[in-house]
């Protein structure tokens, strides 16, 4: 019988050790807390603060988003149980790259259910953050502006053949704000190891792309956008986006294609936004 594989690591906001383990299974993609299920999906999104985290029955896992951004890229949108061994996803090195060996240990995905599909322009804005949806290829834009002198404007698009190359993207932070997130409980376990730290003249460390911020942010919203259940058949813009941003987005989205009665009642196998 084959050894289904396992990653072990540090959660980054809680510290605590765990390890996840991966258990092919019959029914939807969903993570394993001792005995509780918690499906990978948008209804069960606890909290975005920093993270995304799933919770359901009392239990729940902080820090979906790289492992979930990894699945998609994978296409492995059903038949998978997450088993993690503690309240957190491991950060590993930052990036989603890691997940990468472990999923493909499983074999080839099952086949993908019928995708959303866009066949209308649909867009969310609050303040300087906008999410939108355009029909076409499936295509991703996430464009960031901080203000700092090592990051500043930068945007990234690609095709969906493209976003492999997001998951070597690591997480970022900046160290005036370490002290402020650790003292709210954050970033617990950030270090430059598993994260890139910004000083006030740039990061302490070598970046693996000039663009590795904005790269981590489309990935950030590849895990985020993966809880619709299904691959999203269209464009994706996101600028300045956050975890709350693309949930809150996404789930705008799907309540709208419902009430228009272009999704089945029963969350069936297709969706269509107008
Ligand atoms: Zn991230």
């Amino acid at each position: 019988m084959r050894q289904s594989p396992v990653i072990s690591g540090h959660g980054l906001h809680t510290g605590a050790p765990s390890w996840v383990h991966l258990h092919p299974a019959e029914g939807g993609v969903r993570f394993r807390r001792g005995r509780q299920e918690i499906p990978a999906s948008l209804e069960f999104v606890a909290d975005t603060k920093r993270s995304t985290t799933l919770a359901c029955g009392g239990y729940q896992v902080l820090t979906v988003e790289h492992l979930l951004a990894a699945l998609h890229v994978r296409g492995w949108w059903r038949g998978l149980v997450i088993e993690v061994s503690a309240d957190e996803v491991p950060i590993l090195d930052g990036s989603a790259a890691p997940w990468l060996g472990l999923i493909d240990a499983l074999g080839a995905p099952p086949p993908p259910p019928q995708g959303f599909v866009v066949s209308a322009p649909f867009t969310l804005q609050q303040g300087r953050t906008r999410c939108r949806v355009l029909p076409g290829e499936q295509r991703l834009c996430a464009e960031i502006d901080f203000d700092h002198p090592a990051i500043g404007r930068q945007r990234w698009c690609g095709p969906a053949e493209a976003f492999e190359t997001l998951l070597p993207a690591r997480t970022f932070g900046f160290l005036s704000e370490l002290e402020g997130l650790r003292g709210a409980g954050l970033a617990t376990a950030a270090s430059l190891e598993n994260a890139i730290v910004y000083g006030s003249d740039g990061p302490l460390t070598p970046l693996r792309v000039a663009d590795e911020p904005v790269r981590h942010k489309a990935l950030d919203a590849l895990g985020d956008f993966y809880l619709l259940g299904r691959p999203l058949l269209g464009g994706l813009e996101v600028v300045r986006g956050s975890h709350g941003a693309h949930v809150h987005f996404a789930r705008t989205m799907v309540r709208e294609a419902m009430l228009l009665s272009l999704l089945p009642a029963a969350a069936g196998e297709s969706g269509e936004l107008p």
